[in-house]
């Protein structure tokens, strides 16, 4: 497959110069190799560690998020309790974040060195921090699963209900037009036209396509229990 020089795999490989690009399929790029990072936070302080990873880049990169794997044993495989103490999701894959918070971040970098830097290091560094002092991850967790994701979405849209969160994800999959048409989900009672909320909507229309927001409303909704009647 090609990859698009913008993606600036060469920066990436110059900064992870143990990465190297594995054979990949016609969909995916597959990167393998020891991740070794430096970070700092300012409550935590500096660290260093490696990590052997198999990051899968989609094709349609940087709308579609990649997949990261740890290969290297370092953290609990599936059939372990604290699997998902590790934010480790159950197909292996690192959970990185809520997907839209990470196209959020790689909405601002739109590159793989974006990515290794917005998204895989501060979740290493959070990991990498547990494995040598125990206890919580040092950032501010999240549920995990649904939970996690519908907690997230709160933050990301100002809006506290479940239900709004999953009607926000619905008008995101509309066009813009009839959007707008329908009712805000912030309460206001008036069309989303009619209310600044569409400014904050509109936004996210440039991070994701409209099958992505109408899958991932679909997911969600499946979560909402009894208060799918209130939809
Ligand atoms: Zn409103």
């Amino acid at each position: 497959m090609e990859y698009p020089k913008e993606w600036q795999l060469d920066v990436f490989l110059s900064d992870y110069p143990c990465m190297k690009v594995r054979p990949s399929s016609n969909t995916f790029l597959r990167l393998v190799g020891d991740f070794a990072f430096t970070a700092d936070h300012p409550e935590h302080g500096e660290l260093s560690d490696i990590f052997r990873l198999e990051i899968s880049v989609p094709r349609g990169f940087p709308k579609d998020l990649p997949i990261v794997k740890e290969i290297g044993g370092k953290l609990p495989n599936l059939k372990h309790p604290d699997r998902e103490d590790f934010h480790v999701n159950p197909d292996c894959s690192l959970c990185l974040g809520s997907p839209l918070r990470l196209l959020m971040k790689l909405a601002e970098t739109p590159t793989l060195p974006g990515f290794a830097v917005c998204c895989v290091v501060p979740y290493l560094y959070a990991i990498s921090c547990k494995l040598k002092n125990g206890g919580n991850l040092p950032f501010g967790e999240l549920a995990h699963g649904r939970d996690g994701l519908l907690d997230d979405y709160a933050q990301i849209f100002g809006l506290t209900s479940r239900v709004s969160i999953v009607k926000v994800l619905f008008l995101l999959s509309l066009k813009k037009r009839d959007a707008n048409k329908r009712p805000c989900p912030c309460g206001c009672a008036n069309r989303l036209g009619r209310c600044n909320m569409r400014f904050k909507l509109n936004r996210f229309r440039e991070i994701a396509c409209r099958a992505w927001f109408n899958e991932h409303a679909k997911q969600l909704y499946l979560s909402l229990g009894e208060d799918k009647v209130l939809l």
